[in-house]
């Protein structure tokens, strides 16, 4: 691949809108197929990791960080609250998150 003539800055700017714009579209199919919208985060995931871009706080929790599947809740995943923490189980690999809750 030829060297981006795009500068660093603005492509950071692209890779934020890709991400939220494929975790979009990872929520709008998943109800029709669950393959394609994990698909969307493996997607969103290489686009951050190649442009060394955050991928943002609330788009983090819904996806799993071990088999990086889409997490909807009620159907592949429980959200439930537990001293002073987010557990966000994935019903998928059966392992769970903390995220503790900041006040
Ligand atoms: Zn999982």
């Amino acid at each position: 691949m030829s060297k981006p003539l795009i500068p660093k800055s603005k492509q950071k700017d692209i890779a934020q809108e890709r991400i939220s714009i494929l975790f979009k579209e990872a929520s709008a199919t998943f109800s029709k197929s669950p393959t394609l919208a994990h698909r969307y985060i493996a997607l969103a995931r290489k686009i951050a990791m190649k442009t060394k871009t955050k991928i943002p706080r609330e788009l983090k929790r819904q996806f799993c960080k071990h088999c990086y599947h889409y997490l909807q809740p009620g159907i592949n995943t429980r959200i439930r609250t537990r001293a002073g923490k987010v557990i966000i189980s994935c019903l998928d690999c059966k392992n769970f998150m903390r995220i503790p809750i900041k006040n």
